[in-house]
């Protein structure tokens, strides 16, 4: 097919079943005939081996990454009323999450890398110790510092949950993210670096208490069977989605995450165009690019409509900030600062396409494209 009729998407799952199916209907033929669909030996099998990959002790399935961020938080003791110190430049699933579980979430501004500004974090928490959790996000797949953040969480005790849903298998200085929370999360929504066919998600944690209390949790709070100690969830992860990742998704991800480095190290040399600024990853991040983010400097909108009529689907992450929503009442979290950097970024940002399944072709198709383009 000519470049010119080809379509670039965002994400491209036919491509992926052309990769993957056959292994997909392995898994679903095996888990249909052991006739067991609920927290069986599928879900455990994918725990132990998402818990090596990971290089964390303990993983638990849950029915998706919000979920999985609730619980987790609930796990480690929040407490209704307890500030959350989070960023205002995420999936607003982020904070949902901290609201569900009776958190109030504090809103810092980000860096120039579009993840929460550390420093101001520790000024802030130097002027309010009673805030104790922390909900940092890896956006776009970059790996925030860890050592910064490990020295935030020493310094004040903080409880760390680290969003990984757009960051499994990034790593910070050679450390993988998700090692300094006392929690890790991630969601196998399907746009996702480890992908489901349908929603999912899991936490991890070094801590075996931590770990029971959230099997708990994400089983209606049972400690044992008819035994309920708290107000859980209904939020497993199924047999089905565990068969799938384990069988199809997970032994494909190192390629997927290589695959993607590669298009982000080209984009990266390719792309030379005053109008379009990259966003770079913070020093010592090895990336796992689930986005590739762009600066348009001026008629973002164009831009987009641009790379469409060249057949290539952009995104925008996000068009608006958290703080912004009209779900999130102004009494119920706080807003530090301006958040300038945040605000600018939501203007300003444009995701290029990175799927794993993007030929060398289409890559040099969507450099061509962006530097053909002026506002
Ligand atoms: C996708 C995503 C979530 C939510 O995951 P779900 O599985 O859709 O609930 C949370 N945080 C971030 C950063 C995400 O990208």
């Amino acid at each position: 097919m000519s470049q010119m009729n080809r379509k670039i998407l965002a994400n491209d799952f036919k491509a992926q079943w052309q990769d993957a199916g056959r292994d997909v209907e392995a898994a679903v033929r095996r888990v249909g005939e052991s006739g067991w669909y609920i927290l069986g030996k599928e879900v455990t099998a994918f725990e132990s081996s998402l818990a090596t990959f990971w290089g964390i002790d303990h993983a638990v399935g849950c029915g998706n990454g919000m979920d999985a961020i609730e619980i987790s938080l609930r796990a480690l003791g929040l407490q209704s009323g307890d500030k959350v110190l989070t960023t205002p430049l995420s999936a607003f699933a982020t904070t949902l999450a901290i609201l569900r579980s009776g958190g109030v979430p504090v809103f810092v501004d980000t860096d120039p890398h579009g993840l929460i500004d550390l420093q101001a974090c520790r000024d802030l928490l130097q002027s309010d110790p009673s805030i104790r959790f922390f909900v940092p996000v890896h956006l776009f797949g970059f790996a925030m510092n860890l050592k910064k953040m490990e020295a935030l969480r020493d310094d004040f005790g903080l409880r760390i949950v680290e969003d990984c849903a757009q960051a499994i298998g990034a790593q910070s200085a050679g450390r993988n993210v998700g090692s300094v929370g006392q929690m890790a999360t991630t969601s196998f929504y399907p746009t996702k670096n480890l992908g489901a066919m349908g929603d999912g998600g899991a936490l991890l944690t070094f801590d075996e208490d931590f770990a029971r209390d959230a099997r708990a949790l994400r089983d209606y709070g049972q400690s044992a069977k008819y035994v309920h100690d708290r107000i859980g969830l209904n939020s497993r992860l199924d047999e089905l989605q565990a068969a799938i990742l384990n069988d199809a998704m997970l032994p494909r991800l190192h390629r997927w995450l290589q695959r993607r480095r590669t298009i982000a190290e080209r984009y990266t040399e390719g792309i030379v165009n005053p109008h379009i600024t990259l966003i770079s990853p913070p020093k010592g991040s090895e990336s796992v690019w689930h986005l590739f983010p762009v600066l348009i400097e001026s008629a973002r909108d164009l831009f987009l409509t641009h790379l469409q009529s060249h057949g290539i689907t952009g995104g925008i992450h996000y068009p608006g900030l958290i703080t912004d929503q009209q779900a999130i009442p102004p009494e119920s979290c706080i807003i530090h600062g301006d958040l300038q950097n945040a605000k600018s970024l939501c203007l300003r940002e444009a995701s290029l396409p990175i799927h794993p399944y993007l030929s060398d072709e289409d890559v040099e198709h969507v450099i061509n494209i962006c530097n053909q383009w002026t506002p």
